[in-house]
C-alpha cells in the first residue's frame, strides 16, 4: 500500500493548481440558499457538483429531488462487499453575504491574496468539498483500493428548513453506509488538526406574557395593573443564579460532570480566555463559576434570551410582552423534558396578574460520537501522518443538523473534522480559505481513505 499511497499523494500535489482552479469556478456561483432570488444559482451549483462528481468517473451520479434544493448523490462501489462504506457529506449552499460593504472584494469573485483564497463558501464549505473530491480523484487512480464511497452533498444547510431527512428516509437503502465523514467542523489552529466528537443540542421556545386586554393609558391606569414587560423582565433576571447557573429546577439533573481526563484534554486546546474576549468584544467574560470559558461553551449547558419584544413609545402600559429563549444542551439532557421544566418554572414564578403561554419551537439533543471506532482511529492516524501531531479531540458548542439527521435516519455516526481555520470568517465578510492548510487537508484525506481500505485486511 505504501507505494500506492505515494503515487496518490504525488498525483494530488501535481494537480493542486487544477483543483484550485475548479474551486475558483465553484465559488463564483452565488448559491445562497436562504433567498428565493438565488433559486437559479442553487440549481447551477447542484449541477456543477454533479458534473464534477461525474468527471471523477463515479459509478452513479444523480440529483435526488426534494421539496427544496436537490441533494447531489454519487457513488463509487467496490465489488468486494467487505470494504467499509464511507459517506462523504457536504453542502453546496453558502451563507448570505450581507453586509456587502464590509467585504474587501466581491464575495463571488474569488480572490487570492497571500496564502488565502477569499470568497463566500471558500471555507464553509466548497473548499472542503473540493478537498474530498481531490482526495477521491487521487485515490481512484488506484482501482485496487478496496473502499466504498458515497457522496451526499445537500443544498439547504445554511437555511431552514432542510429536506435532508426526507431524502435519507426515501433513499434509505441507497444511502446505507458504515459512517459519515463530515469536513464542516474546522480545526483549532493551523498546527492543530482536530476531530470533533460532540455537539451541543438546542431547544428554543417563545414565552408570551399577557396582562391587560389592550394597551392602557398610563395616566389613567398606571399603578393599578401589572405591566407584562416588568413581569417578564423579572422572570428573565431570575433565570440565572449569582454563580451563573441556570435556576430552573431539574435543569442540571442529567448533566454529566466533567471528569479530570476530559478537563486535561480540554486544557490542551489552545483557546484561552483572551481569545474569547477578543472574539466577543465583551469587556469581561461571564458565566458559571468553576468552569473555564471553553468548558462553559462545550461541556456545560447554557440559557440565553435571544429576543425580547413589548410596548411602544406611545406612552401606554403594554398589554403583552414576549421573549424568545434558546438553550444549548449537553448529552443526556432531553429537549422536551427541559421544556417541561421551564414551563413548570414559569408557572411557579409568574404572578396571577398575568396570563402566559410557553410555545415550544424546536429541539434536538446533543450528539456524542463514539471515539473508539476504526473510523476515528483511521482519521487520527491520517491527521498525525500529515501534521506530525495527534489531532485534538474537541467538542463544539453549536449543532450540525446533518449529523443529527444521519444519526436519526440512517443510524450512523459522523466523523467530524475539516480544514478551515478559526479566523476563516465563516458567515462573515471576507471569508477565506488558507491554501497551505487546505493542501495538507487533501493529503490527510488520502491517508484517511487508505487507512480505511487497510481495515479490510485486518
Ligand atoms: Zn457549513
Amino acid at each position: 500500500m505504501t507505494k500506492a499511497i505515494q503515487s496518490s499523494l504525488e498525483f494530488a500535489r501535481s494537480h493542486h493548481d487544477r483543483f484550485l482552479d475548479e474551486l475558483h469556478e465553484f465559488l463564483t456561483i452565488s448559491s445562497i440558499s436562504g433567498d428565493p432570488v438565488y433559486e437559479k444559482e442553487m440549481q447551477l451549483a447542484a449541477d456543477w457538483v454533479a458534473d464534477r462528481l461525474g468527471a471523477l468517473g463515479l459509478d452513479r451520479v444523480e440529483l435526488l429531488p426534494t421539496a427544496g434544493n436537490p441533494v447531489v448523490y454519487g457513488e463509487w462501489l467496490n465489488p468486494d462487499s467487505s470494504s467499509p462504506t464511507v459517506m462523504i457529506y457536504g453542502h453546496y449552499d453558502v451563507a448570505p453575504v450581507e453586509p456587502l460593504d464590509e467585504w474587501d472584494s466581491d464575495p463571488f469573485a474569488p480572490f487570492l491574496r497571500g496564502d488565502n483564497l477569499y470568497g463566500r463558501g471558500s471555507s464553509d464549505m466548497k473548499g472542503q468539498i473540493m478537498a474530498c473530491v481531490a482526495a477521491v480523484e487521487a485515490l481512484k487512480l488506484r482501482a485496487e483500493v478496496p473502499l466504498n464511497i458515497k457522496f451526499l452533498i445537500e443544498g439547504e444547510e445554511e437555511s431552514g428548513p432542510s429536506h435532508l431527512s426526507d431524502v435519507l428516509t426515501t433513499h434509505h437503502e441507497l444511502l446505507e453506509s458504515d459512517f459519515c465523514l463530515n469536513t464542516d467542523a474546522g480545526m483549532v489552529g493551523p498546527e492543530c488538526p482536530s476531530i470533533t466528537y460532540a455537539l451541543r443540542g438546542h431547544m428554543g421556545c417563545d414565552l408570551h406574557v399577557v396582562g391587560p386586554s389592550s394597551d392602557l393609558h398610563s395616566g389613567a391606569y398606571g399603578g393599578v395593573v401589572q405591566n407584562p414587560i416588568h413581569v417578564l423582565s423579572e422572570l428573565i433576571a431570575g433565570f440565572h443564579n449569582e454563580d451563573g447557573r441556570v435556576a430552573i429546577p431539574g435543569f442540571y439533573d442529567k448533566v454529566r460532570e466533567i471528569d479530570e481526563a476530559q478537563r486535561l484534554m480540554l486544557a490542551k486546546v489552545p483557546y484561552p480566555e483572551e481569545k474569547f474576549l477578543m472574539e466577543t468584544g465583551a469587556p469581561f467574560l461571564w458565566g458559571e463559576t468553576g468552569y473555564s470559558p471553553l468548558e462553559r461553551t462545550i461541556v456545560r449547558p447554557s440559557l440565553d434570551v435571544v429576543y425580547f419584544e413589548g410596548g411602544s413609545l406611545k406612552g401606554a402600559i403594554p398589554s403583552k410582552a414576549r421573549a424568545a429563549i434558546g438553550m444549548r444542551l449537553v448529552p443526556d439532557q432531553d429537549p422536551k423534558e427541559i421544556y417541561e421544566q421551564t414551563s413548570n418554572y414559569v408557572r411557579e414564578s409568574l404572578p396571577e396578574a398575568v396570563t402566559w403561554k410557553l410555545e415550544f419551537r424546536y429541539g434536538f439533543p446533543a450528539i456524542l460520537v463514539d471515539v473508539n471506532t476504526p473510523w476515528v482511529d483511521a482519521l487520527t492516524n491520517a491527521l498525525e501522518a500529515v501534521w506530525g501531531v495527534k489531532p485534538a479531540l474537541i467538542r463544539i458548542g453549536g449543532g450540525i443538523p446533518a449529523v443529527i439527521d444521519l444519526k436519526e435516519n440512517l443510524g450512523i455516526d459522523s466523523v467530524m473534522t475539516g480544514f478551515s481555520l478559526p479566523d476563516a470568517n465563516l458567515h462573515g465578510p471576507n471569508e477565506k480559505l488558507h491554501i497551505p492548510t487546505w493542501k495538507r487537508g487533501v493529503d490527510a484525506l488520502i491517508h484517511f481513505f487508505y487507512n480505511l481500505a487497510d481495515l479490510q485486511d485486518q
